[in-house]
């Protein structure tokens, strides 16, 4: 038996196609070859299951070898093989089934992946990398010729017998010459460890050394020799394949480390199993997270049938939980995944808003089940929380009921539960609701000090998202506006009916901002004369709400914001007529004393925000010293 014949496709030779327009991913011929073996083994296994097939199954391990003198790349499997008719079939006629509308489309094709889905060409990809390919096989079926298939990477093919005794399939691949780099130990090993290191089928890659115990020496001390072992790359059956309860903790801690083996372990994980309307699994960690957002992402890979597809899982993952880690497998994402691809998939939005309800769910029952374990990881779930209620409304919905706000005395509220706490004492005579909150405790600590004194709660929000999302829940809150405690005196941050007077003339009050102007002869800062209790500090420098929240976004989310980005700070210096010092101020001698006791008040006030540093410090140091 021979044969020649063309593969039936109308244009005149695809391939130069093919290589020029998959240049950028050449490696997944091994992913395509080495699936196309696993898919082989499975249905002969599957034969045997049915009863279709009663020979021996034996070991069925994969084993992909390469040859650097013969510049060949082998990938054999003990699958169930084909028959030449099955060849003509499958190899010749299907793949190219396609072939006119391929070359039609071909021009706008963006990546390798899409084409290669598209139009089945999986087998095909080998010629991105070979200048002739290789089928020998035997079919499982009885009384079956081997046979051989060849081409050259043209249209032109050759079906001849072959010598193979056992079943299964050899893919021999005659690398070119561009390719030589595929043609190492390293560059392959590499890039099975990507894509195969999963696949539900053994596979060997070579041979390995290892050392294992060799007798004892005169000494009576153990001798150790190297041995060559097979080297299976991969976990055959890897947790996400497995069901939730046959799984312990460290079992997922364990297959944690194994993707991530620098990270911390994560904090909670989430095991993803669907049927119905899509085929679904997986497992999502939560991670600790540090301050270093970008890092963190792109750490979901995806999969499709244990197949590693790609770690870009944009369309499929929600933005705001692209900070989680772990692994989806679903068959529904075929392997010809692309981004234009998942944009257009229905499932791709299915399976994003399923993500999006377990992980909600996974966060209720979490914050239900065990308040106060909740509440001690919430800095590192917070984050989380608080980025997915900001982008997706559906989210804030169920978020609203597990978002925890933290007060300065460590202790955690709800939404609701902070409502009801403060309202009595925080609502302003506007009937405003104001959540008072800090952002550096240490900085603001006598700001902080001034609002406890007045019976007030000061909420910390300290994370690199929160002004993002204080200005989402105030939008969001009924009658309510957070003011950070030093966005105003604290007799104003929440205006009652009842305020200190200020005892100053009119005159008086005029002198005393003409005495500040010239101590601090800085135009960012504004001097302002007001009557507030005695008790509270002579100068209070402040900066209006507004105005600081909009540079703080800018800072952390660009956009139409930056604009706020680029103006100069802008102070409130609130000086408190009601104060003794104040009074001591205008009855000093010399308009130069006068001065002199305004700047070290003024100066005062800087140290104790934190605000006072370098020359001024040092000018502030020594003339503290005279006065002394
Ligand atoms: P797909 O895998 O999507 O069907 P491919 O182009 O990768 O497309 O393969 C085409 C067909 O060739 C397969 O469906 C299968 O019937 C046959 N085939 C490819 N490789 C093997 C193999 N190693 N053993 C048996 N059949 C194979
Ligand atoms: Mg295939």
């Amino acid at each position: 038996m021979q044969e020649k014949g063309t593969i039936s496709i109308h244009t005149e030779n695809i391939f130069p196609i093919i290589k020029k327009f998959l240049y950028s991913d050449h490696e997944i011929f091994l992913r395509e070859l080495v699936s196309n073996a696993v898919d082989a083994t499975q249905k002969i296994k599957r034969l045997a299951t049915l009863g279709q097939y009663t020979g021996k199954l034996g070991d069925l391990t994969i084993e992909v070898s390469f040859d650097e003198k013969k510049k060949t790349i082998t990938i054999s499997d003990k699958g169930l093989g084909m028959t030449a008719e099955e060849i003509k079939k499958y190899i010749n006629q299907i793949a190219f089934s396609g072939a006119t509308e391929f070359v039609e489309k071909f021009k706008d094709a963006k990546d390798a992946n899409e084409i290669i889905g598209k139009f089945g060409l999986g087998f095909y990809s080998a010629f991105m990398v070979a200048k002739n390919v290789e089928i020998h096989t035997l079919s499982y079926q009885k009384d079956s010729e081997p046979a051989i298939w060849t081409c050259d990477g043209s249209t032109e093919f050759e079906i001849k017998k072959g010598k193979k005794k056992s079943r299964g399939t050899d893919i021999i691949l005659h690398i070119n010459e561009d390719s030589e780099e595929f043609l190492d130990k390293w560059k392959l090993q590499g890039i099975l460890d990507k894509y195969c290191k999963f696949l539900p089928i053994p596979i060997k890659f070579g041979t390995k050394s290892e050392s294992v115990e060799d007798g004892v020496d005169d000494k009576g001390e153990k001798k150790w020799k190297s041995v060559e072992v097979d080297n299976i790359l991969n976990t055959t059956a890897p947790i996400w394949t497995k069901s939730p309860s046959d799984l312990l903790d460290e079992d997922y801690l364990a297959f944690y480390k194994s993707l991530y083996p620098m990270g911390e372990d994560p904090l909670f994980w989430i095991h993803l199993n669907v049927d119905y309307p899509f085929n679904l699994t997986g497992v999502l960690y939560f991670p600790k997270i540090k301050n270093d957002f970008e890092l963190q992402r792109n750490k979901i890979k995806l999969f499709s049938r244990q197949v590693f597809i790609t770690d870009e899982v944009k369309d499929i993952v929600p933005e705001f939980l692209m900070l989680l880690h772990g692994v989806i497998d679903s068959p529904d994402i075929p392997l010809n995944v692309s981004r234009s691809f998942l944009q257009a998939d229905g499932n791709v939005k299915k399976i994003n808003n399923y993500i999006t309800k377990k992980v909600a769910d996974k966060l209720s029952e979490l914050f239900k089940k065990d308040r106060k374990a909740y509440e001690s990881k919430w800095s590192d779930i917070g984050l989380f929380v608080k980025y997915g209620m900001i982008s997706e409304e559906k989210f804030y919905e169920k978020g609203k009921e597990f978002t925890l706000l933290k007060n300065t005395k460590d202790a955690y509220f709800t939404l609701d539960e902070y409502r009801e706490k403060v309202a009595p004492n925080q609502t302003d005579k506007n009937d405003q609701l104001i959540y008072l909150y800090a952002t550096d405790i240490k900085k603001q600590d006598s700001f902080i000090d001034s609002a406890l004194n007045k019976e007030y709660d000061v909420l910390v929000l300290d994370s690199p998202i929160d002004s993002h999302f204080i200005q989402h829940i105030e939008s969001k809150l009924d009658k309510t506006q957070l003011k950070r405690v030093d966005a105003d005196v604290v007799e104003k941050l929440i205006q009652k009916d009842s305020t200190y007077a200020n005892l100053l003339t009119e005159d008086q009050s005029k002198s005393v901002k003409e005495i500040f102007d010239k101590a601090i002869q800085n135009k960012t800062y504004t001097v302002e004369v007001e009557g507030l209790s005695p008790e509270e500090f002579p100068v209070t420098i402040t900066m209006e709400e507004w105005m600081r929240r909009m540079k703080e976004m800018a800072q952390t989310g660009g956009g139409p914001m930056s604009f706020y980005g680029s103006l100069p700070d802008n102070y409130k210096v609130a000086i408190n007529g009601n104060h003794p010092l104040v009074d001591k101020i205008l009855k000093a001698d010399s308009e130069e004393a006068q001065v002199t006791l305004a700047k070290q008040a003024f100066d005062l006030a800087l140290l104790s925000q934190g605000l006072l540093t370098g020359k001024d410090l040092t000018a502030f140091v020594k003339r503290s010293v005279e006065m002394i």
